[in-house]
């Protein structure tokens, strides 16, 4: 891993460790480099109304958002399991909002990095802000 990927998956790692996550048993971290090269990072905190729920992207996305930045330029999603978890489609699209399509998505386990995709890969064909007029 680079040093700047390095950075991503600690902060993603100790994201996951605070995963509030009680009804699926699988905690996700994840962190994300605005434009300015500061990480932020988020957890996914489950709902005994399950729906209520939010990912760990989106935990992510809303604390580089509450401190004043816009633009991602590296994702880091990470969960545990022998299968690897990627975004779901939900957060593909609230990556899109900030994210250019060809920022990269690192998708780690607990032993690290297991396949990179950029945001085009992974939501091809999408609706973004420049769809509006
Ligand atoms: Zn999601």
């Amino acid at each position: 891993m680079t040093p700047e990927l390095q950075e991503l998956f600690d902060a993603a790692l100790a994201a996951q460790a605070n995963a509030h996550a009680p009804y699926s048993h699988y905690p996700v971290g994840a962190a994300v480099r605005s434009s300015s090269g500061k990480v932020y990072a988020g957890c996914n905190v489950e709902n005994a109304a399950y729906p209520q729920g939010w990912c760990a992207e989106a935990s992510a996305i809303a604390a580089m958002v509450s401190a004043g930045e816009r633009r991602i330029t590296a994702v880091v999603t990470l969960s545990s399991g022998p299968i690897m978890g990627t975004c779901c489609g939900g957060c593909r699209q609230k990556i899109r909002e900030f994210a250019d399509l060809d920022v990269p998505i690192h998708s780690c386990g607990p032993e690290g990095l297991r396949r990179s995709f950029t945001l085009q890969e992974l939501l091809p064909f999408s609706f973004g802000p420049e769809n509006l007029p």
